[in-house]
């Protein structure tokens, strides 16, 4: 009798054919060159783009020296020790600039962004000042060149004020604007296909027969894409056939810069679909030392980029973080996003075996005190979405770890930053 040789399963704590997340990651990086199509905006339209340009402000800004605050613009030539009185000759408001000279002894009433006379330098609070009529006496410390914005001080002509890559923010909108500029060219988005595969699926609106789901992962991988604000295409589901499949894959290349699938790459059909893929293009499968979200299949499809990931919808969401995520940001031409990740003390035990990354869900709170705390969700199966939904945040255990006692720092990367 044949001796019967047990497969690699993806139950196996350890595996030497696994691939660590991180070297997946890198994997990934390398193949992968940002497009370079752009587009000319109205600024408004840019809140949130990639920045294709670098903006040089054509400005010094404040483009003229102005005043900080409500008070009197003197020389500070003027100034004395303890009290001084000058005469008021004129009055500034912003957008209205006074047009007369201003001589030794001499000041005149000004207002916040109001222009400063050439012959002052100074700015003295109208709460440090007595007024009689026209004479205004100056009590109390004063130093020459207090309270005057300098032109140029924040930006000078010809600086570089935002680099190509950049994701615009508000602040750098008004940023923009101030230096008058009114359409800027930001990256072109990014075309998404994608569709979910296996014959159990059944759309919202279906009945259910008897062995058969309602399809979630493309409900989660459309809300993730949209956080991405790629250009989404949603194919539907495909039934697990060769044909419908091909068909499928083709159409999505055509129409899309990347292609991500959902199932069908676990050991139980990866073969076929191995060998159909093998067809269309270069995509390698990949046992990731990962926990959830194992099986992942990354590679090309005539010129678009593939992801295929598993079907469970814990690992869909899991893979599409941690993989396809800083991929699309690659793609899309952005290179300032930071990591965030954070040191936070866990309250709960979690179990472990070392072996794989482990993505736990956990949520973050505020304890009484009010410091920062984290704790796990409860159940952690691949196929709890309901742990993702009332999670907040991923606990990032490493490969080695085996279990975290309560009360020690755990690194975690709260989903508010993952888009
Ligand atoms: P697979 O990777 O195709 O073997 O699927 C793994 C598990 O995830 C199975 O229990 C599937 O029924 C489930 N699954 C696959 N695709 C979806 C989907 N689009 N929505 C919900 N569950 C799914
Ligand atoms: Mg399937």
């Amino acid at each position: 009798m044949a001796e019967f040789i047990p497969q690699p399963s993806c139950a196996d704590p350890h595996e030497t054919s696994s691939l660590s997340v991180n070297d997946a990651q890198q994997r990934i990086e390398q193949l992968l060159t940002p497009l370079n199509g752009w587009q000319k905006v109205a600024l408004r339209d840019a809140l949130d783009q990639v920045l294709q340009q670098t903006i040089i402000s054509p400005i010094n800004v404040p483009a003229y020296d102005n005043s900080a605050m409500d008070g009197y613009a003197i020389n500070g030539a003027d100034i004395k020790a303890d009290s001084f009185t000058v005469t008021q000759v004129g009055i500034a408001y912003a957008g209205q600039a006074y047009t007369g000279q201003v001589q030794a002894g001499e000041c005149i009433r000004i207002m916040t962004g109001a222009m400063v006379p050439e012959e002052c330098d100074t700015v003295i609070m109208q709460e440090h000042v007595e007024v009689i009529g026209k004479q205004i006496t100056v009590h109390g410390e004063h130093q020459l060149g207090q309270n005057v914005r300098l032109s140029g001080e924040d930006l000078s002509s010809g600086d570089t004020v935002l680099n190509p890559g950049h994701r615009i923010t508000p602040a750098d909108l008004g940023l923009i604007a101030s230096l008058g500029i009114a359409e800027v060219q930001i990256k072109q988005k990014l075309k998404v296909a994608f569709f979910s595969t296996g014959d159990e699926l059944r759309s919202l609106g279906d009945s259910l027969e008897k062995g058969q789901i309602y399809d979630s992962n493309r409900y989660t991988l459309y809300g993730m894409l949209k956080r991405l604000d790629v250009d989404i295409i949603d194919m539907g589901v495909v039934p697990d056939q060769k044909q419908a499949l091909r068909e499928a894959l083709l159409l999505a290349s055509q129409q899309a810069d990347v292609v991500i699938t959902s199932g069908g790459v676990s050991v139980g059909d990866a073969d076929y679909v191995k060998e159909m893929l093998a067809e269309l293009g270069q995509v390698d499968f990949w046992k990731i030392a990962m926990k959830p979200g194992r099986p992942l299949a990354f590679g090309k499809i005539n010129d678009s980029l593939f992801f295929g990931l598993p079907g469970n919808p814990v690992s869909v969401m899991v893979t599409f973080y941690q993989f396809v995520t800083p991929a699309l940001l690659k793609l899309s031409g952005e290179t300032n996003r930071l990591k965030r990740t954070m040191q936070i003390e866990c309250i709960s035990q979690i179990r472990k075996r070392p072996g794989r990354f482990e993505f736990q869900r956990g949520i973050l709170f505020e304890d009484e005190h009010g410091n920062s705390k984290v704790k796990i969700t409860g159940e952690q199966g691949s196929g709890i979405l309901r742990s993702m939904s009332i999670a907040n945040c991923f606990i990032l255990l490493e490969e080695q770890c085996d279990g975290i006692a309560p009360n020690t720092v755990v690194t975690v990367q709260p989903f508010a930053g993952l888009i």
